[in-house]
Formats: structure tokens, sequence, C-alpha cells
């Protein structure tokens, strides 16, 4: 039965300051911005809702991005640049010349390299500034909180359900925002789950359990327009620096989904499910045991 919550409410706003009024720095600007810093995010600065105190918030943040592919490319590159201070990447596979149609954090030369080697080094040719921890690993259930006990924040980009499943668990019990993008075709879906706060749905309240596998295509099979995972990503980008600057309404508790060939977005309200398994009110699972990622 579905629960009403305060997951519409806005994300914590920020104090109005004047555009492009220095002051709105003040105290955390000249003190904790570099001049280096000043002029590289100035159009961060001028934005009253960002200001220096928001691009401190984005320097302090660690976001964890799972998935270095069509997804983790866009939102990885726009988080570089936006200046937030640790980005890890979690990827266990290696640059193929098939991957390069959408994963714009490599070059042709990556073919063969660790994802996370070519990517972590794309990564700081864009920003120097940034810190990047290379996980070149798949998550499973043996490594998934230890890995994520480092980051305020989680990105999925990942490309399969098993990956999915466990780091909605894992995020719930670690108490951790998690902005999930999907894409397939001509295709993607976007929200966040933050069900360990009251109302807020997780994605099993959206599917109780992960299909069997075999029995949904992956994109090798079914194919995706390379800009339309573009679009997913950056969308994932910019919903995880919102969720970080605290900036207008975030995804949790609604489900946005787009549509490529329509050229549609449609947002839907997504009600946390009080008999979900996971954040219910009887819930059954109460660790990562049951996962298939051992
Ligand atoms: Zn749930």
């Amino acid at each position: 039965m579905p629960v009403g919550g305060r997951c519409d409410a806005a994300l914590r706003p920020r104090p109005a300051t004047k555009t492009g009024d220095k002051f709105a720095l003040w105290p955390y600007g000249k003190a904790m911005l570099s001049d280096e810093e000043l002029d590289r995010y100035a159009r961060h600065l001028v934005l009253r809702e960002v200001g220096g105190l928001g691009q401190a918030k984005i320097r302090r943040a660690r976001v964890l991005i799972v998935g270095a592919g069509g997804l983790g490319s866009p939102a990885a590159l726009y988080l570089a640049a936006a200046g937030v201070g640790t980005l890890g990447l979690v990827d266990d596979d290696a640059v193929s010349l098939s991957n390069l149609q959408r994963q714009i954090l490599f070059r042709t030369a990556d073919i063969g390299r660790p994802k996370v080697e070519a990517g972590a080094e794309a990564l700081k040719a864009l920003n120097p500034g940034v810190q990047i921890r290379s996980h070149e690993l798949r998550l499973t259930a043996a490594n998934a909180m230890e890995i994520i006990a480092d980051y305020d924040i989680v990105a999925d980009g990942s490309d399969n359900f098993a990956t999915r499943f466990l780091l909605n668990d894992a995020c719930f019990f670690a108490q951790k925002p998690l902005v999930s993008a999907a894409v397939t075709e001509f295709e993607g879906q976007l929200s966040t789950y933050k069900a360990y706060e009251p109302g807020c749905p997780c994605y099993r309240c959206l599917f109780a359990a992960p299909p069997p596998p075999g029995t949904t295509p992956n994109c090798s099979e079914t194919g995706v327009l390379g800009a339309a995972a573009g679009v997913m990503g950056s969308l994932q980008g910019l919903e995880v620096l919102k969720e970080i600057a605290g900036l207008g309404t975030g995804m949790a508790g609604k489900i946005l989904t787009y549509k490529a060939l329509t050229a549609e977005f449609r947002t839907a309200r997504l009600p946390k499910d009080s008999a979900c398994v996971l954040c219910g009110d009887r819930p059954a699972i109460h660790d990562l045991s049951g996962h298939s990622l051992p």
C-alpha cells in the first residue's frame, strides 16, 4: 500500500544571496576556495543557489560511481568538471572498441586498458583538483558496504540487475543516497532512493526482486543509442550535484522516464510500498547475505 512522505520536499534550501555578489562567497569563498577555483567555478559561483557555500559543499563531497560505462562516463565527467572533491570509480572491465560509441570517458587509444585506469586519467586531465579513487573490481555482497562507507552519495550506472539490487540494499543499510539511472535502446529512467528517510521508497518498492538471470536482454543484445545514455548520465550527474549542494527538489519519491524517439520526459510519483521486503513495515531483508553476487 502506498505511503505518503516527505520525499516531495525541497532539498535543503540555500539562503538567498544577490547574484554575482562577491560577498555571497563570504565567509566560505576566500577562506575555502583558491584563486584558481574562483576562476574555474566562476559560472557556479554566480548562481545564487550555488555560490561559494554550494561550491565548498561540492568540493567536500565524495561520490561513488558504479559502472564506468555509457551512464558513468558523462556523470563522472560532469561531476569532475563541477569540482566534486573525491570521485570513486567502480568497474572491473577493460575498454573495448564497441564501448566508444557511448562511453565518452575513453579514447580509441584506451582500448584494452582497465576502465578505471583510463577513466581516472581522463578525469584528472579535466580537473587535477579532483581526487580519483579507482576500484577495479566488481561490487559484491562481501565488499559493497566497506566501499560505500567511504562515500557520501552513490551513483548507479551499472548494466545488470544483480548490481542494482545489491546497491539498493547496501545504500539503504548504509543510509547513503543512491541516484540510479538506466538506459536501453532509446529510453531511460532515473530516480533517487533514500528509503532510510520517512516515506521515501527504495528500488524494491518498484521491483521487489531481480528477474531470473538470462530472462532480460542486456545492452549488447538490445543496443542503445549512445547519446540517449549521455542524456541519462548527465541527468544523473545533475541530480548528484543537487543532492550535494541542496539545490531545488530531488528525485526521491519520483521516477523520471525519457523517450528519445519522441523527445518526451515524464515524471511520475514513486510511492513507498509498506509491504516492501527491504524498507517496508515488516522487512524480510536485514543484510546482504541473500545476494547472488557473493
Ligand atoms: Zn522499498
